[in-house]
């Protein structure tokens, strides 16, 4: 019968079982998910053996190659020793280059562009905590040929990512990143519409990736930027975004306020209305919608309510 080594213990394992039943049954506690190669949650990784194909159905070719394989689908025939998976085989590695305060409550973190790494500017990764992999999801905040990553930060007191990252994360850290995710990003079949990219707070990550997307493809008809924050101390990018709008006749930004004084060139009120109102300026409209997940269902709301085709409202809700 196949003997199947796992953190220093040994098990039986007969061919009629899978390697996961087998395992656990004698008490091992191996992880898993749906059981039936879906999730893969039962990922472990062959030190020694062969896994056999069968087991490594829809595993990523890079992880089959360093002898991943899914236990849930292996059948085992000979001795195996395995190992739970090692983050850096999972993930892209990349070094903190710059931490920066945008304001009060809001970091910069750059990191280093993997070299394998790829993506379209408005994605998102899941940042994963070397350690003891902590994950969260966070939007790139830049373009491919800003040659590193960028992304903005909120601040949380009690958030468990977001501590760290304002306590204990420095330059030269390390720290791990999915691959990119998600489609609110830029079509270049949107060049001859008018484009509205709205969102609050750090909302304002993706929309800045698209943002630059959009203007280095060429976009021919006017974007309008709305940042949306509760007071003026929440627009962390003003200065950015008023000097790219100088740079670019066919950019407004227009920084909205809930409370406190009007910013200049901007507007007071909540952004879901004010949207509704830079929206009868034209038809056809392409919007991207991003931020606290209430304030993105009410922006896609007063879009709908605009006649704004609902193929072409994109958006990121922060959960
Ligand atoms: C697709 C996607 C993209 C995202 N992009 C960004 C981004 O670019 N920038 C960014 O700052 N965040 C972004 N987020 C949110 C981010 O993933 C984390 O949820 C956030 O940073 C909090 O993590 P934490 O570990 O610090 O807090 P946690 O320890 O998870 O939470 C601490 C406390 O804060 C509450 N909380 C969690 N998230 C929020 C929130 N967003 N607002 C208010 N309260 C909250 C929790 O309910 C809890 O009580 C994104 C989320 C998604 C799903």
């Amino acid at each position: 019968m196949p003997i199947i080594t796992y953190q220093g213990n040994s098990y039986e394992c007969s061919s009629d079982q899978t390697l996961l039943d087998g395992v656990n049954s004698q008490g091992a506690n191996l992880p898993y998910g749906c059981r039936s190669g879906l999730c893969q949650g039962c990922l472990v990784k062959a030190v020694k053996g062969t896994p056999p194909a069968s087991a490594q159905m829809g595993i990523k070719p890079t992880l089959k190659e360093k002898g991943y394989f899914l236990s849930c689908l292996c059948k085992p025939e000979s001795d195996f020793e395995i190992s739970r998976p090692d983050r850096r085989d999972e993930f892209s590695s990349a070094t903190v280059t710059e931490l920066e305060y945008l304001n009060q409550t809001v970091i910069k973190v750059v990191t280093s562009c993997p070299d394998t790494f790829s993506y379209k500017p408005g994605q998102f990764v899941n940042i994963i905590r070397l350690a003891d992999g902590l994950a969260r999801s966070y939007s790139l905040a830049c373009i491919p040929s800003d040659g590193h990553l960028e992304f903005h930060i909120r601040l949380l007191a009690d958030g468990k990512m977001s501590s760290w990252i304002a306590d204990d994360l420095k330059c030269g850290d390390e720290v791990l990143l999915s691959e990119a995710m998600g489609d609110c990003c830029y079509r270049d079949a949107y060049a001859d519409r008018p484009l509205l990219l709205a969102g609050t707070g750090t909302g304002l990550a993706p929309l800045y990736g698209i943002l630059r997307d959009a203007l280095s493809s060429g976009h021919r008809r006017q974007i309008r930027l709305l940042h949306g924050g509760l007071s003026s101390d929440d627009l962390y990018f003003d200065p950015v975004l008023s000097q790219l709008a100088a740079e670019h006749d066919n950019l407004s930004y227009i920084p909205c306020v809930l409370h406190g004084e009007t910013p200049e060139g901007g507007l007071s009120g909540s952004i879901d209305t004010l949207i509704a109102a830079q929206l009868e300026s034209e038809r056809d409209w392409a919007a991207f919608l991003c931020g606290d997940s209430a304030i993105v269902s009410a922006m896609r709301r007063s879009c709908f309510s605009q006649g704004v085709d609902e193929n072409s409202i994109h958006s990121d809700a922060f959960g």
